[in-house]
């Protein structure tokens, strides 16, 4: 397949990139590099030994631009993944993310049907289940409140994209909520690349360890999990790239609607995730237990068996390769892609 891939210069895009030229499909990326650097995309290239991957610095609101991409690519389906993701930033300036993701998707989604594209691969989040119903978390378990505009736009968007496949049958849409994204390409040369001090847990670690910041912030040591913190599903990047290769699957069975947890089923606290990287890397991360952290929740996994099960997706990577890849990553990159 031709898939256009929005974001594909960022993080996950850039690791999807070579899972796709891997499985025998090509792609198109359309970027406007807001949090990312084009140096990614020849980095992904010179990994998959192609030349150029097509890439247009075009936004996802910009509708002339986007018709251009359509009509020389022609793209099966479009892999969705352009979006403003700061959590914190997004309570600070709400208008800004509501406009660039939900005005940015209706753009995209318009374009794409008038160009007979209608196959959509969205880039959700667990934080669509809000403080969770369930432990561990099945896609039956119900939306929830979020604590945040960015959240809000997820919830927002799968609702969008819900009522639009339910208008026209002819659109399969394909929800991707994912849960704790950390590790980078094996090889070191692509990872994540954090504008400013990092909001997430495993790029905060990495900055510590490289000399950046003199300690990690634990954000609270007296939630009900067995060590006091905080218990997420990390999942290897590269399990996650590979994630949304199987859901093109669903796709070519014309699945209507259909909502996947990309996640491993595995919980781990703050300080097993130290723990790791300090065991694996041979690194010493010194914390210290600050409050908790406003609108955090105390657990949160996935059940991963309807993935398994309808796509034949498994995540292959376990903890100790989440901490030596995001490691290995920064250690060789310790500013990050150079500047442009
Ligand atoms: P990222 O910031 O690295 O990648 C997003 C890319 O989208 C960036 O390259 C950015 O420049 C681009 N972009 C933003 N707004 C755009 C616009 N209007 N037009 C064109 N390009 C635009 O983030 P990521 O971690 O790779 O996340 C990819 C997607 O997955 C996002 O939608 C994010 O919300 C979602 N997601 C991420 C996580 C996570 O923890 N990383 C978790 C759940 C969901
Ligand atoms: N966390 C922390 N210190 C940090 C960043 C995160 O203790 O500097 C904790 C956070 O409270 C949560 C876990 O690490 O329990 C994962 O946080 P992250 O922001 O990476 O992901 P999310 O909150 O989206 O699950």
């Amino acid at each position: 397949m031709i898939l256009l891939v929005t974001g594909g210069a960022g993080y996950i895009g850039s690791h999807t990139l070579i899972e796709l030229y891997r499985a025998g499909h090509t792609a198109v990326v359309v970027d406007n590099l807001s949090n990312s650097n084009p140096e990614s995309l020849r980095r992904v290239a010179k990994i998959i030994g192609v030349t150029e991957i097509p890439f247009y610095k075009t936004d996802i609101r910009d509708r002339e631009g986007l018709e251009k991409v359509f009509s020389k690519h022609h793209p099966d389906a479009c892999i969705h993944f352009a979006g403003l993701k700061a959590v914190g930033e997004s309570v600070e300036k709400p208008w800004e993310y509501y406009e660039n993701n939900i005005s940015g998707t209706l753009v995209l989604v318009d374009v794409m049907r008038r160009h007979g594209c209608k196959n959509i691969i969205f880039s959700s989040s667990a934080t669509v289940y809000g403080d969770p119903a369930e432990i561990p978390i099945t896609e039956q378990c119900p939306k929830g409140q979020c604590t945040n505009p960015y959240g809000w736009t997820k919830s927002m968007l799968e609702q969008i994209l819900t009522d639009i496949q339910k208008a026209d049958p002819a659109w399969n849409v394909v929800l991707l909520r994912y849960f704790n994204p950390v590790g980078a390409h094996p090889g070191g040369t692509i990872g994540e690349n954090p504008n400013g001090i990092p909001n997430n847990l495993m790029p905060y670690i990495t900055q510590v360890a490289v000399g950046k910041h003199p300690e990690l912030g634990i954000f609270g040591n007296d939630y009900p999990t067995p060590d006091g913190t905080g218990v997420r599903d990390y999942i290897h990047v590269v399990d996650l790239a590979a994630g949304h290769v199987s859901a093109l699957q669903a796709i070519r069975r014309r699945c209507g609607l259909a909502v996947y947890n990309l996640g491993t089923g595995h919980g781990y606290s703050v300080l097993d995730i130290v723990n790791a990287f300090q065991r694996v890397n041979g690194v010493q991360i010194p914390y210290t237990i600050r409050p908790r952290r406003p609108g955090d929740i105390a657990t949160c996994y996935s059940n991963p068996a309807k993935a398994q099960k309808e796509l034949g997706w498994k995540a292959r990577y376990g903890i100790d390769d989440m901490v030596r890849d995001s490691w290995n990553w920064q250690r060789h990159n310790p500013d990050g892609y150079p500047e442009e």
